[in-house]
């Protein structure tokens, strides 16, 4: 007997290379079979007589088979089949290229409905048999045989709306039809409905018996939207309640619940040498508020680059501290922790914590004022016995023996969702759970903030310091290379500081095909690498024109991924300190990288990189009062490179950025790479944020009324099933 877990080996019909040729398709069972939904539709429906068929249409008619002939050209190498089928007002021929079995399935006398393009044009006839229509022939149509024709043939090829399947590895779409068609017919009563009934009662939804019947063979287009909008609904509300009952499930989790001290938070605001801005103040506040309570906080603080995300964090970090816990600070690369390290330790410097830094190579500890190198061993014994209030480092943070004694807070820099399964590393065998606090310069659009980042709760950093100046973004034409060079020489001498980025380093062969271009604001973007092509200008190549041709009075230093972390760190901290005039980097200093006294960034191959990419090495400069520069060199002259660096001269902040890069290149791009394992009917519908916000209330009133889903077993079967599927990075 077959069931909808039948594996397709168990398939009539099925052979061998067919079953290989589906599992690389993912299709394992007649369910994956009935739910691999067609990519696009043709209208075959208009069922005409051959005289009215009209060049340049596609139509389908219905006749008897005069002749079926085959012949290869061997000059050309193709073989071409030609048949001419007859009807009541006239014949017409049918021309296939490349598909000599046709000759052996068609036959003199068959009845046929031929579904395809008329196309204008004499046939070069085998024959020279004359047909009255000569003027056209069919061009490889799609063909099904009948047994005789009458007015209601239950056709699967031809005669109606036809499912056309992605047709990857060999399977071609009339093989999936011929397949499918019986399967649906057979399990039409047995497919279970997994959406509870106010649902589909509320929304209008097809069943999904008829839905999915509707999605493969519809019967008129207004049919595949209702099916489409039947299943996207119920894949983004899967989503849904993924995320909204696992949340639901971490609210009863119990948390460290550390009051505010508001004096205590005065005196750290005052010892600052800077005002909050506004934004920063009201996002500390709903932080250090979230912190007071016992159900865990998960919350993304998101702010463009230089807004000041890591002092709202240093906020959080000294109230857990005050209130006896421990803090763990974690960020993506050494650069950004080391900086992390030397930027907290300032700012708490006279509030008296012991914090320590570990990556996985080194391991220092700060204690009454003193940073010292101190061995891992012992780090990690001080950090269990409670001696350490804050941890900061890379991924080694979560490694196996770092055991945290009392840990109240989980700050992450840069790691988005990550965060989420990195709290569930950190707090195993721990009854209580810590906060989160997870920071993003990613701009992210509604639609993600509520389904991707759907459990998190965002807090938004809307204006940047006040004593910012725009920076001027400039493209800059290869003749005037020459005044850009005599600028940041002046720049220089004035004390200013001077970023170059280049897309590759040395003639490194690793270093190619790292990445696609990388271009839209995904999270993973802003950790991607270098682009490999060889003519590109090279860090080397650019330090040493740089060095000896150009600026051989100034001092140039390059900087690059595959150096020694303890080399990194000494030029980025004598560069900081303006023992370095120009730093000739690859795009190392993408994420976070802090030089106040830097005022110009000049992008080598700006068609290299995203835009994303771009905002954020633009974002290295400008954070002072000082007035900064951003100079874009391109060689790609090609609109759609001008369109792009246009928007990042016009535009500076990265939401509306965002929104830019998303018109240009279009929503694939944002979704594709934040995602994987959902159906493209739920990505087309993770678009439209009414679709969305439906899902969600609709999720949210479920598990209002039942958490567990007890009373709709299937619904949480096949929740469970989705959860295995789906995974976001
Ligand atoms: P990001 O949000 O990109 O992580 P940072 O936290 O690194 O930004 O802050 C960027 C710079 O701005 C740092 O040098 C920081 O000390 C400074 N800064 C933060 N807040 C303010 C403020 N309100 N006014 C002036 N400078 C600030
Ligand atoms: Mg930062």
């Amino acid at each position: 007997m077959l069931t909808l877990e039948t594996k397709i080996e168990n398939v009539p019909n099925i052979g061998a290379i067919y079953q290989k040729k589906l599992k690389k398709l993912g299709i394992k069972t007649v369910w994956d079979l009935l739910f691999y939904f067609p990519a696009r539709y043709e209208d075959f429906s208009n069922i005409i007589t051959i005289n009215k068929i009209t060049a340049g249409d596609t139509v389908c008619v219905q006749g008897r088979v005069l002749y079926v002939e085959s012949t290869t050209s061997f000059k050309k190498g193709i073989s071409i089949t030609e048949a001419e089928i007859e009807d009541d007002t006239g014949t017409v021929k049918a021309m296939w290229f490349n598909q000599p079995f046709i000759a052996r399935s068609l036959k003199e006398d068959d009845f046929v409905c031929l579904a395809g393009k008329a196309t204008a044009g004499k046939v070069a006839s085998v024959n020279n048999y004359d047909g009255p229509r000569q003027d056209l022939y069919l061009n490889n149509p799609v063909f099904e045989k009948l047994s005789e024709i009458e007015e209601n043939n239950n056709l699967t090829h031809t005669g109606r709306i036809i499912p056309v399947y992605s047709e990857t590895r060999g399977l071609t779409s009339k093989w999936l039809r011929y397949i499918i068609k019986p399967l649906l017919e057979y399990f039409f009563d047995k497919i279970p409905e997994i959406l509870p009934e106010e649902i589909l009662a509320k929304h209008k939804f097809l069943p999904i018996k008829e839905a999915i019947w509707q999605i493969h063979f519809p019967d008129s287009f207004e049919a595949i939207d209702a099916s489409k909008a039947r299943f996207s609904f119920e894949n983004l509300f899967l989503l849904q309640l993924n995320i909204l009952q696992q949340r639901a499930k971490l609210m009863q989790k119990t948390s460290p619940n550390c009051p505010m001290d508001a004096d205590l938070m005065k005196k750290f605001t005052e010892s600052l040498p800077f005002q909050l801005t506004d934004s920063q103040r009201q996002c500390a506040f709903t932080i250090l508020k979230d912190l007071e309570k016992s159900a865990p906080m998960s919350r993304l603080l998101e702010g463009d680059v230089g807004s000041g995300k890591t002092v709202v964090a240093t906020m959080a970090t000294l109230s857990a501290i005050k209130n006896g816990y421990q803090v763990a600070f974690m960020a993506p690369t050494e650069i950004l922790a080391s900086q992390h390290f030397k930027g907290i330790i300032k700012m708490l410097e006279n509030f008296d914590v012991k914090i320590g830094y570990l990556t996985g190579k080194e391991s220092f500890i700060y204690k009454n004022g003193k940073i010292e190198e101190i061995k891992k061993k012992n780090l990690l014994l001080d950090l269990e016995f409670g001696q350490i209030d804050l941890l900061i480092g890379t991924h080694a943070l979560i490694s196996k023996g770092v055991t945290f004694s009392k840990l109240a807070l989980v700050a992450l820099d840069e790691q988005h969702r990550f965060g989420v399964n990195q709290r569930a590393e950190l707090t195993k065998n721990k009854t209580l759970i810590p906060h989160l606090l997870s920071m993003t310069a990613t701009p992210i659009p509604r639609t993600l903030a509520l389904t991707v980042y759907g459990d998190l709760d965002l807090s938004l950093i809307k204006e940047m310091p006040k004593n910012r100046k725009k920076i001027k973004t400039i493209i800059v034409d290869p003749k005037e290379r020459k005044s850009a060079y005599d600028f940041i020489h002046k720049e220089v001498k004035n004390g200013r500081g001077v970023f170059v980025i280049c897309p590759k380093i040395g003639e490194d062969e690793n270093e190619k095909n790292q990445a696609p271009i990388a271009g839209s604001f995904t999270p993973q973007n802003y950790q991607i690498g270098l682009l490999g092509v060889t003519e590109i200008k090279t860090v080397k190549q650019e330090y040493e024109k740089l060095s000896k041709d150009i600026f051989p009075d100034l001092r140039v230093t390059m900087l690059y991924g595959k150096m020694k972390t303890e080399e990194k760190q000494r030029v980025m901290l004598d560069f900081k300190k303006g023992e370095i005039d120009i730093l000739v980097s690859t795009s190392v200093v993408e994420v976070g990288v802090d030089v106040p006294r830097a005022t110009v960034m000049m992008i080598e191959g700006a068609e290299r990189f995203g835009l994303a990419q771009l905002h954020q090495f633009r974002g290295r400069v400008g954070r002072s009062d000082m007035q900064s520069y951003c100079f874009l060199f391109t060689t790609d002259p090609s609109q759609l490179n001008r369109k792009r660096l246009k928007a990042l001269v016009d535009c500076d902040n990265g939401f509306e950025l965002a929104q830019k890069d998303l018109e240009i290149r279009g929503p694939g791009q944002l979704y594709g790479a934040v995602q994987s394992g959902l159906p493209d009917v739920a990505m087309e519908g993770m678009s439209n944020i009414f679709l969305v916000e439906k899902t969600r209330a609709s999720a949210k009133e479920l598990l209002e009324k039942d958490v567990n889903l007890l009373q709709y077993p299937l619904l949480k079967e096949r929740l469970k099933e989705f959860k295995q599927k789906i995974h976001f990075e």
